[in-house]
């Protein structure tokens, strides 16, 4: 922990990890299970020691199998962080509650999705930087998102030097 980090932080709170929230449909794959080249470029190159994605998802447990079957079949990480929406929860709440749970378990490096009013507004609620997929042209959105990565990886090899 540098200097700044312990004035800031104090000496006894342990540093959290770098993590992800990604949002699947749109975002990551089109018609389900079609990937998104500009995600897959990113999500390949994510450092997964040091960075954690999660998978936030209006998708609830019915969609289980064939969500698995996706991020195996492209080695996308994260294939265990997958929160599924509860069937009686609308996608709104439970986009809402998971990035507020994430913000506090991790340093949230951002999260991106396609949806403003659904994923944009519970980073805005959790205090997470968010990133907004255009659905005509998502290398932007990911581009930006590789951006942020570096910055944090980069800020993580800073404290241990
Ligand atoms: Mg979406």
């Amino acid at each position: 922990m540098s200097d700044l980090a312990r004035q800031l932080f104090g000496t006894d709170a342990p540093p959290k990890r770098l993590a992800l929230i990604v949002d699947l449909d749109d975002t990551v794959c089109t018609s389900f299970a079609c990937p998104l080249r500009a995600a897959l470029d990113v999500l390949a190159r994510l450092h997964r020691q040091k960075v954690d994605v999660h998978y936030v998802t209006a998708r609830t447990d019915a969609s289980r199998r064939g969500t698995e079957d996706f991020l195996a079949e492209y080695r996308l990480p994260g294939y265990r962080n997958v929160h599924y929406c509860p069937n009686w929860k609308s996608s709104r709440r439970h986009k809402a509650e998971v990035h507020a749970t994430l913000a506090r378990e991790y340093r949230v490096i951002a999260s991106i999705g396609d949806t403003d009013e659904e994923e944009g507004e519970a980073s805005r609620l959790a205090g997470v930087p968010f990133v907004l997929v255009d659905r005509d042209n998502p290398f932007a959105a990911w581009a930006a998102l590789a951006d942020l990565i570096r910055a944090a990886e980069g800020f993580i090899v800073e404290e241990r030097a």
